[in-house]
């Protein structure tokens, strides 16, 4: 029941895989007739990589942050190979760092952008680490880089930059998951941790806007008045968590389970035909009978469930939804009712 606060990550995905290969294939044109050694074998694979990965979260054969962390380390060990490779090959006869190592920069940025700031950390370090032992590594190898002031001096802005970015991103990105955090917690019920109604109502609208079919299923807890009474509020809110845990268990993945206000619920389900939406409500009506929540036992709910017809707006169906609720109470509770 994903509550939705970020953008849509796996669409940036796909965008990054295509100016990635762009960017490679570029690299590779601009360096013809012989391109270097190394990004003759590199460029194509990390292309290829690209490609493959983004195929496979098409697929949904593999989830995003495995694909992140992929590119994440596929980039990151060129970058040090090409960070090698230029001490041997580029810098003692240009006395300086190439273009390539602009690239370090972006990697860490990519890093928090991706993951969260301590698995950023986790994966920004020691790519920073390995650069370090890689640019010490040389000049103990050859005396005369170290003499080599123009060298010394490029070596030591690449590696202050490095150390610069990964501390201005540790910051934003502490920054970035707070305000992660204050989005999910804006669309969240803070009792029982579903969707609140504004993040419902929101949904609600997004599928209006669509045009997709989906259902409505409304319930209310029966008596609960009574249970607050008998045993107190404490109780009374852990028997409104245990409701709200039930029906995320009874919920396909694709549907929104919403606390609508006081003891109500609202399921979005999208896509199911009518008969689909009052099997997922029978199913929680049965949950619910068959295990009772300690002190107060069994919990019984009334459900309205109403099938979206075409054209018709979300708030026409919610009343249909209310309506039917209303019904099911009027018949005698611990009831489904369609509308
Ligand atoms: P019915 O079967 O007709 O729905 O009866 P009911 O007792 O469930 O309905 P009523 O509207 O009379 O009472 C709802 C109660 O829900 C009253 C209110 O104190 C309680 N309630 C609302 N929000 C919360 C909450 O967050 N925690 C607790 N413990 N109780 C709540
Ligand atoms: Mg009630
Ligand atoms: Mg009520």
């Amino acid at each position: 029941m994903p509550i939705p606060t970020t953008p849509p990550s796996r669409d940036l995905f796909g965008y990054t895989a295509l100016v990635s290969v762009c960017a490679a294939a570029t690299a590779l044109w601009w360096q013809r007739p012989s391109p270097d050694p190394l990004d003759r074998v590199a460029l194509p694979l990390l292309a290829l990589l690209w490609v493959a990965l983004w195929g496979a979260l098409r697929q949904r054969k593999l989830k995003l942050s495995q694909a992140q962390a992929a590119v994440f380390a596929a980039h990151g060990l060129y970058l040090l190979l090409a960070l090698d490779h230029q001490f041997r090959v580029f810098a003692p006869q240009m006395h300086m760092l190439s273009e390539s190592t602009y690239w370090f920069a972006p990697l860490y940025a990519a890093a928090f952008l991706f993951f969260l700031p301590r698995h950023a950390l986790y994966l920004g370090l020691p790519i920073f680490t390995a650069s370090v032992v890689i640019v010490a590594a040389h000049f103990l190898r050859v005396p005369a880089f170290r003499q080599d002031t123009s060298l010394i001096a490029s070596t030591a802005q690449f590696l202050l930059v490095g150390a610069t970015m990964m501390l201005l991103q540790a910051v934003m990105g502490r920054r970035h998951a707070a305000m992660l955090a204050a989005q999910v917690a804006a669309a969240q019920d803070a009792l029982t941790g579903l969707a609140n109604r504004r993040a419902a109502e929101e949904r609600l609208l997004a599928l209006e806007a669509s045009g997709q079919a989906y259902a409505l299923v409304l319930f209310d807890l029966d008596h609960f008045k009574r249970i607050n009474d008998e045993h107190g509020h404490a109780v009374g809110d852990q028997v409104l968590r245990s409701c709200a845990d039930h029906a995320l268990r009874t919920l396909p993945p694709e549907a929104l389970a919403a606390r609508w206000g006081g003891e109500e619920f609202l399921l979005i389900l999208p896509g199911p035909g009518a008969d689909l939406s009052l099997k997922v409500a029978e199913k929680l009506q049965a949950c619910l009978a068959a295990q009772p929540i300690r002190p107060v036992g069994p919990i019984t709910a009334s459900f309205g469930v109403a099938y979206g017809q075409p054209g018709e707006s979300g708030a026409a169906l919610l009343d249909r939804a209310d309506a039917a609720l209303y019904r099911a109470k009027a018949a005698g509770r611990n009831t489904v009712c369609a509308a």
